[in-house]
């Protein structure tokens, strides 16, 4: 592709992992293009990914950071929270979606400023300011919702159908209308803008995000056409929008250091951990490892997590165990020491407290199955490294993913969480248990093993992560990164 000197992408990261993590390594694949790219964030946010963006700086990407102050004042959330990760309770989450409202006018000034003025911004869909700051400017916008074609296609359709609707039971089971595949759903296990709760100025900022689609120039979605190909074609047709499959993203992670930073707040990515669990998962054999961890932002009761834990005791398999280190996190760690379980399981489950390096690991050819919050990116991130899923969905996009990867891509099997509990929801829900150590065990033990059925999951899965390679790798994700680029040129 030749030069492109005045070509300025602008990308603006919704404040929590699961969405800056993608964001960033696609800002990564489009500065390695020799497009300049401008990541904007807070100056929290941006610990997590500095080191790797200034490695890249030295490779010869032109890429760089700009900090925008976060409202912490302004919009009552605690000094060293900028993040959704970090937020201490879950009723701040009003003042955290306040917060980003109040973005706008640090990012027009911004705007102003930078050189050559962007040709394009690329936003999260749920900093829905951004809309106001690209009418403002007259600059092309395009956003990114952190998930895949299948869920935009399925908001779309439920939106449209309100099929929802016409059930009484939340658990009464319904067709999604107008998707390649029959996909059932419950009502209790559809994503919040479905299920409005009594906080109606929440609601309102979840509408203002719906609305922030319109008027959009198009949508990057991290994912490859060859997974979920109907899906993506069926959602251009029905909604008319230009839709951008450039993942699986984090594929740009290429060498041990840069997988081991990724998302990391220590600049070394925490070295020596990470070189004790390569360690050992290197005298594991080949597929014998269950990888275990819930997404960044999970607030699993400690009552399930016991379940889990017992679970994974009861395969006699090895496994890494990923806490994570938030909600009722003393209650858990004064159960493991009571039970004694690091002893009980020890020489062939490791736990990590915090955060893993999560696309090493799942690299790793020890491994041999994800047991999954379901949340897009581990979902893609385990199918790149071809390993089949176990899977767990707890809100959100998530029951959707469990159901193209157990159904659609007959690659996943499921433990059995039945209804979705929202963000901020898990003290209301049941005991805080859904599925117990039974149910926890026997799906690990129907992917792991010998037998048929699992050897063909397995080669479904080896060949998914054979094909999300070669999308990257000059196949369709690399052309439609180049038709992107083409069309920013085209419309500037
Ligand atoms: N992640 C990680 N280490 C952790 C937890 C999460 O590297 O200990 C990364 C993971 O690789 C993924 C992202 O954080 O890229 C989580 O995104 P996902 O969509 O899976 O779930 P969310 O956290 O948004 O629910």
């Amino acid at each position: 592709m030749a030069p492109t000197p005045n070509l300025h992408f602008l990308f603006i990261p919704l404040m929590a992992p699961g969405h800056i993590l993608p964001l960033v390594d696609m800002a990564k694949l489009l500065a390695r293009r020799g497009v300049k790219v401008t990541i904007v964030t807070t100056p929290l946010n941006a610990i997590q990914f500095r080191t790797n963006i200034e490695r890249e700086i030295q490779f010869g990407s032109p890429i760089q950071i700009e900090l925008v102050k976060f409202p912490n004042v302004e919009a009552g959330i605690p000094l060293g929270c900028e993040n959704l990760e970090t937020l201490p309770s879950m009723d701040l989450r009003e003042n955290f979606l306040t917060a980003l409202g109040m973005l706008q006018q640090p990012i027009e000034e911004l705007l102003e400023k930078l050189e050559p003025f962007p040709s394009c911004i690329v936003h999260d869909k749920n900093i829905p300011c951004v809309a106001n700051v690209a009418t403002k400017f007259k600059v092309p916008r395009i956003i990114f919702d952190g998930t895949n074609c299948v869920n935009l296609l399925c908001n779309h359709n439920l939106h449209a159908s309100k099929v929802y609707d016409t059930v009484s039971g939340d658990s009464d089971q319904f067709i999604i209308p107008g998707l390649p595949h029959k996909i059932e759903m419950k009502k209790s296990q559809l994503p919040m803008i479905f299920r409005p709760g009594p906080n109606q100025k929440l609601n309102a900022l979840r509408e203002r995000v719906k609305e922030s689609e319109v008027g959009v120039h198009g949508i990057v979605v991290n994912s490859f056409e060859e997974l979920e190909e109907e899906y993506f074609k069926e959602y251009q047709r029905v909604t008319g929008h230009k839709v951008w499959c450039v993942g699986p993203v984090s594929l740009s992670n290429k060498d041990e250091v840069e997988k081991a930073q990724r998302g990391s707040k220590n600049s070394n990515g925490g070295e020596i951990e990470t070189q004790q669990y390569l360690k050992w998962l290197d005298s594991c054999p080949e597929g014998s490892v269950i990888y275990v961890c819930l997404g960044s932002l999970n607030r699993v009761t400690p009552k399930q997590l016991i379940e889990i834990g017992l679970g994974l005791e009861a395969t006699k398999r090895p496994f890494i165990w990923v806490l994570r280190g938030a909600y009722g996190r003393d209650e858990i760690e004064k159960w493991l020491l009571e039970e004694r379980y690091e002893e009980r399981v020890k020489g062939r489950g490791i736990l990590i407290r915090g955060w893993a390096p999560q696309v090493l690991i799942l690299s790793h050819r020890a491994i041999g199955a994800f047991l999954t919050h379901c949340g897009w990116n581990s979902t893609l991130e385990s199918i790149c490294a071809g390993v089949p899923l176990v899977t767990f969905p707890m809100f959100a996009d998530q029951f959707y993913n469990e159901k193209f990867v157990v159904q659609v891509a007959k690659i996943g099997v499921r433990v059995g969480t039945e209804v979705a509990v929202h963000f901020g929801d898990e003290d209301k829900f049941d005991e805080g248990v859904q599925v117990n150590k039974n149910q926890v065990k026997e799906a690990i033990e129907n992917v792991m093993g010998e037998g048929e059925e699992k050897d063909k999951r397995r080669e479904r899965a080896r060949k998914y992560g054979d094909l999300a390679k070669k999308a990257i790798e000059g196949g369709s994700s690399y052309l439609n990164m180049s038709m992107l680029i083409k069309d920013i040129i085209h419309v500037n």
